[in-house]
């Protein structure tokens, strides 16, 4: 049986008051739209409806107190977030079934109680974002999503038909959003969106004008602009288009994050044929040894589907020869799962359940043991590695081969003098299958 997938919860947003309230809804509905969130234009279509209030002059709080009464009016489910904030005890005497108040900046608080309100249903086969328990994600790294919508036609996808395809935002808008990403506290961007190197092509002959430079919306010169502009930046979901070999000179300068999420799926070729998926497995090794000459360090994340349609032992064991040649440093797996609409569905040559499990299982193993021994390989040296929280017993971290919540972490002794979104060099002490062990460098 397919697996049918829920409509993800709407939010409806009135924004008053100044350009930075506006900056601070925009800021909320990034995070929203990254935590699966759609948005709505009306009050009737919205499961929960935010208004962003000013409380600058008393006409400005009239005008927000209206605005209020209007949405519980309209809709009943309201969460009231901006300068009014201050006057929580006045907003609830007023309007007892408002569902929560939150005070200016306070994105991270608006953000958890949308989730309270309108619990979001993340999907592995439409999300960008991980589904780690839906935690926010903390000031120093935020997601950046620079399109919408995939031209491709991956057999077993539906994102091409409920989301459309591809459309690309304006550079000089993504480039202005990372600006105030990275001035409200962000030190890492993670860049998402279906096709990371597809970004660009509806629009390639619109350049923009950003700090009076031409930018090309193309995957290239967008990377290079980010690197100007945060400290760390990572590219996710990344076609295996040849253009890609053109960003590894950018992580060799050490203006991109030499880090590389490329879902190849599979590597047999009659596979990738059905899946309608890029063939040329023994090119894409090539480049993958060429990548790592030009820069050394590069980790290459990516997922694979075991038990597609048509899935003989002869083409899984191809699978894990190439994993062998491609020694990719981070690996997450999935079981072939029909989802309602993909065309996939149709195909003949189901594979049992029961392989599925097996060939699952024998991934793993394979993929775990190539980990192990990347990470053993890094003890002794000395990384860059980003601090995600400090507690009493140390300090957790990523290094650049780690984005948060899918790959590994660095723990870290004698760090109580970090602080969340540092970027340290840290000596690595011990490494196992996917975490490294390390001290902060004197
Ligand atoms: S490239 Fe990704 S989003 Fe596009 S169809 Fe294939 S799997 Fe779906």
């Amino acid at each position: 049986m397919a697996t049918k997938l829920p409509s993800p919860p709407r939010v409806g947003m009135v924004s008053l008051g100044c350009p930075k309230n506006l900056v601070d809804s925009e800021r909320i509905l990034t995070q929203l739209r990254s935590d699966g969130y759609q948005m709505s234009a009306d009050y009737a279509g919205a499961d929960v409806v935010l208004v962003n209030t000013c409380g600058f002059l008393d006409s400005a709080k009239e005008e927000s107190l209206e605005a209020i009464g209007e949405a519980i009016k309209e809709n009943g489910r309201v969460i009231v977030t901006g300068c009014m904030g201050k006057e929580a005890e006045a907003i609830r005497a007023r309007f007892p079934d408002v569902l929560a108040v939150t005070g200016a900046h306070q994105y991270e608080q608006v953000v958890e109680a949308v989730h309270a309100a309108a619990p979001a249903n993340l999907s592995p086969y439409l999300d960008l974002v991980p589904d780690a328990g839906l935690k926010l994600t903390p000031r120093h790294y935020s997601y950046l999503k620079i399109s919408e919508g995939c031209n491709h036609r991956c057999s077993f996808c539906i994102i091409p038909s409920l989301r459309g395809d591809l459309v690309s935002r304006r550079p000089d808008a993504i480039l202005r959003e990372a600006e105030k990403l990275v001035a409200a506290g962000t030190r890492e961007l993670l860049v998402i969106s279906q096709d990371t190197s597809a970004y660009g092509i509806d629009i390639r002959k619109e350049p923009r004008m950003w700090q009076a430079r031409a930018v090309v919306p193309h995957m290239t010169d967008l990377a290079r602009e980010l690197g100007r502009i945060a400290p760390w930046v990572r590219l996710h979901y990344v076609y295996p288009y040849p253009h890609v070999d053109q960003v590894i000179p950018l992580m060799a300068e050490g203006l991109v994050v030499p880090y590389l999420d490329i879902p190849f799926q599979h590597a047999a070729p009659s596979v990738l044929r059905t899946m309608k998926r890029p063939g040329n497995d023994a090119k894409v090794l090539q480049r993958i040894h060429e990548w790592r000459r030009i820069c050394p360090d590069i980790a290459i994340r990516s997922t694979f589907v075991v038990g597609f349609p048509g899935e003989t032992e002869a083409d899984f064991q191809y699978l894990l020869d190439w994993l062998d040649e491609a020694q990719l440093d981070r690996v997450g797996a999935f079981r072939f799962e029909p989802v309602e609409g993909a065309a996939a569905n149709a195909l003949p040559d189901h594979v049992p359940e029961a392989v599925k499990e097996e060939r699952y299982a024998r991934i793993m193993e394979k993929t775990a043991a190539i980990s192990a021994a990347k990470l053993q390989a890094k003890v002794g040296r000395t990384l860059p590695v980003i601090i995600d929280e400090v507690g009493d017993e140390g300090a957790t971290g990523r290094s650049q081969a780690d984005a948060p919540e899918i790959d590994g972490q660095v723990f870290l002794r004698d760090a109580a003098h970090l602080a969340a979104g540092d970027i340290v060099s840290v000596v690595i002490e011990d490494a196992d299958e996917h975490d490294l062990y390390g001290v902060p460098a004197s």
